[in-house]
């Protein structure tokens, strides 16, 4: 750290995403990503729609907002882009969040909410989860703040159901609560029907995972106009460009592609179930899930010692330090080569 670094934010700890090594060809399975890249067909039609560069890039993201209100069902004043959904979710604990409104998220979720109320300077409370590591939404009930769910979760792959939203959202008409549907295609129920009926849900959705976008950084929210606004407000106070321009086109592209979006999330569903099953075979426990990644422990074999084994074998995994979840590792769903390769490593190392 610099001198100079604010005092405020010298115990800010930031991130740790999952690694992108480039030192050789490994089975990437650390990141949640697609195994499959865009269609021919979304390459063709993003080129058509591909602005010049020598202009700036629509800062209202019309072709792509348009094209998701015709899908969703929503009025395009119910949406707003943002660079990954990542951006988002730093919008909405920068609009939504402050010292007497904390932000409320499990003990086990994404590991990005804490360092956004950090960054922030939002108090936060860490909610814990039962002892199957799914979500009590009851545990939210006497307390203050705006709430953020990733459903499904990450990195258990457990869902709420949309019964258990509506009734959280219901019982707490005075604050937000923030939906990260980042894996909501690969087989839960998303909250997008609800943002009609209750203006405090707000919906995140990304391009990263079941539209094979995670390079090109872009996500969306959907929520009432007022919340939408509220973003706007943080966004045109930050980055009003944040979208660029070839990635406006190659998200229409992927847009006007989904049917092969859809084959694409039936196929990692199977390889999941086969994954499970595989996995359940060789005696490890596997939390049910509705994403594209499943979350395992075995008592044969130590979570870090799995996850180190794996990388020297080349396939990467994703394993997190905390102490509940140490034992685990998240694997990310892939192509069924991939889980084959998976499986004979795993027996390997055993
Ligand atoms: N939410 C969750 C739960 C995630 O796992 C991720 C991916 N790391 C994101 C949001 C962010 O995804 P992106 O910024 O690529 O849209």
């Amino acid at each position: 750290m610099s001198r100079f670094f604010t005092g405020t934010l010298s115990a800010l700890k930031p991130y740790t995403p999952g690694e992108q090594p480039q030192d050789m060809k490994y089975v990437k399975l650390n990141t949640n990503e697609s195994p499959y890249a865009p269609s021919d067909k979304a390459k063709e039609i993003a080129k058509e729609h591909l602005r010049e560069l020598n202009l700036y890039s629509d800062p209202e993201g019309r072709l792509v907002r348009d094209k998701l209100s015709e899908m969703y069902g929503v009025s395009a004043d119910n949406i707003v882009l943002g660079n990954g959904s990542d951006e988002l979710l730093f919008f909405s604990f920068r609009a939504f969040c402050d010292e007497g409104m904390p932000a409320l998220f499990p003990d086990i979720t994404y590991g990005f909410y804490p360092v956004f109320a950090e960054i922030n300077r939002v108090p936060y409370e860490e909610i814990p989860l039962r002892e199957d590591l799914s979500i009590d939404i009851s545990d939210y009930a006497d307390k203050k703040g705006t709430v953020f769910i990733a459903n499904p979760n990450a990195p258990t792959g457990r869902t709420l159901s949309i019964g258990e939203i509506e009734k959280l959202a219901a019982s707490r008409p005075d604050s937000v609560v923030v939906i990260d549907e980042a894996y909501v295609d690969f087989g839960a129920e998303s909250a997008v029907r609800l943002t009609e009926k209750y203006e405090n849900i707000l919906v995140i959705q990304t391009f990263s995972k079941s539209r094979s976008l995670a390079g090109a950084r872009i996500g969306f929210a959907i929520g009432s106009r007022e919340l939408i606004a509220d973003l706007n407000t943080i966004r045109y106070s930050f980055n009003p460009y944040n979208i660029n321009s070839m990635t406006l086109a190659m998200a229409y592209g992927v847009l006007c592609d989904e049917e092969r979006v859809r084959d694409n999330c039936k196929r990692i569903a199977e390889n999941r179930d086969y994954t499970a099953s595989r996995l359940k075979e060789l005696g490890f426990e596997v939390i049910d899930s509705k994403a594209n990644f499943v979350f395992v422990r075995s008592e044969a074999i130590d979570g870090e010692r799995l996850y180190t084994g794996l990388k020297e074998k080349g396939v990467l995994v994703r394993h997190f330090t905390k102490e509940r979840i140490k034992d685990y590792n998240r694997i990310t769903i892939g192509t069924r080569e991939e889980t084959d390769i998976l499986i004979d490593r795993i027996r390997e190392l055993m």
